[in-house]
């Protein structure tokens, strides 16, 4: 088992770069699929540091690679770090606040690929120490959920072929100290849907000479509260909401159509294919009694849930352990938000760690995308020790 307390020295000795690096990528926010300055650092850091790198892949993205030097045949440890912010304009007064108005790095993924470049400088520092091959993955686009796609698209998942996968999310909302690594699904699979419902536009005062497609599209709204209530196990968790109703002009036109669109959450593909299946059924069927038409189309790019292998879980919690004491280290801690990192862990078992970064005392407690998220920096180095010993022990057994 790597000496995680050791790394841990050599993160806090590196402090200063890190920190300057992560301050340096907040200050110049760059949104999905835009990431081209964020990515020249990370292309430039990683060739300096001896790492065979690739651009472009999945449009931004950078991926790197190199082979530990001990003795035995080692895994492909893929080593996921996402670099998009969002478009927010940041509220809060630091020295290193963005540059750029209206674009903020709101979720973290500033210290994320910061993170990244420090477990890449101690992994290349100490070759001797593991065996196999570190792909390093620094994606764009997460926010959108696009980027993991586009890389996967682009051959990241080939030469050299990873067989195990690492990621992480710093977390606002967990103190900075804390660590949390649950077993199995973890972040929840999403779906996008559309429902156009189409009537005949007729004048308010003489519906009975149209179809009213308002009042078809309200009562399809509250038939779909039925589907977590009455279709899904109550053991299961999962989430229907109706995001957006578009339709009308007046007080007094019916319209032809109205359009809704909302999206689902569910820590399983069965249960995220039954509310697909309820709500086309719905939609059909209620439309239909009230003399409407409802075409539904569900997206194609749904995100699966986001699964940990309890067995590479475990070699994180190992560690963090260590470096945080048992009593820190959290095993409940599930999301209905959905993260693009599952379409690794989709692809071969994996770890996802959330490592807490809030600090109520120093006023850093604000949920992520707020205008005022902000973290606490001392969770860098926790982060950077914490992923490169679980790198290590995950690559060399
Ligand atoms: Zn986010
Ligand atoms: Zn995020």
């Amino acid at each position: 088992m790597t000496d995680v307390e050791r790394l841990r020295r050599e993160a806090e000795a590196r402090r200063d770069r890190l920190i300057a690096t992560r301050r340096d990528l907040h200050a110049h926010p760059e949104i999905a699929f835009q990431e081209i300055r964020t990515a020249d650092i990370v292309a430039h850091r990683l060739a300096e540091l001896g790492f065979e790198v690739q651009t472009g892949v999945g449009k931004t993205g950078v991926v790197g690679v190199m082979e530990g030097e001990r003795a035995g045949d080692g895994h492909t440890l893929l080593l996921r770090f996402d670099m998009d912010a969002l478009p927010i304009h940041e509220q809060v007064d630091v020295p290193f606040r963005s540059q750029r108005d209206g674009w903020m790095h709101a979720c973290g993924h500033d210290a994320h690929t910061a993170i990244g470049l420090s477990v890449a400088e101690l992994l290349a520092a100490d070759r001797a120490a593991w065996s196999g091959t570190a792909k390093f993955v620094f994606q764009p686009a997460e926010e959108i959920v696009a980027g993991a796609r586009a890389m996967i698209d682009d051959g990241v998942l080939e030469n050299p072929r990873p067989d195990r996968a690492l990621s992480l999310h710093v977390f606002s909302t967990l103190p900075t100290g804390v660590i949390a690594m649950t077993d199995g699904p973890t972040m929840a699979g999403s779906g996008a849907f559309t429902i156009t419902v189409r009537g005949r536009g007729a004048h308010g005062a003489m519906p009975h000479q149209g179809a009213d497609p308002i009042l078809g599209a309200a009562h399809i709204i509250t038939a779909l509260q039925s589907i977590v209530s009455r279709n899904v196990n109550p053991m299961e968790q999962a989430v229907v909401t109706v995001g957006y109703v578009h339709g009308g002009t007046a007080h007094n036109i019916i319209p032809d159509d109205v359009e809704l669109g909302g999206t689902t959450r569910a820590f399983s593909t069965a249960v995220g294919d039954l509310l697909n299946q309820r709500i086309q059924e719905i939609a059909q069927h209620t439309a239909r009694a009230l003399g409407v038409e409802a075409v539904v189309s569900i997206s194609e790019s749904a995100t699966p849930p986001l699964i940990n292998d309890a067995g590479l879980a475990e070699v994180v919690r190992r560690q963090a352990r260590r470096l945080v004491g048992a009593e820190h280290v959290r095993t409940d801690v599930r999301l209905m938000g959905a993260e693009d990192a599952a379409l690794f862990l989709q692809a071969m078992p994996g770890a996802y760690v959330f490592v807490g970064a809030g600090n109520p005392a120093k006023g850093i407690d604000e949920p992520h995308h707020s205008p005022r998220f902000q973290i606490d920096e001392d969770a860098l180095p926790i982060a950077v020790a914490l992923l490169t010993a679980s790198a290590i022990d995950m690559l060399n057994d």
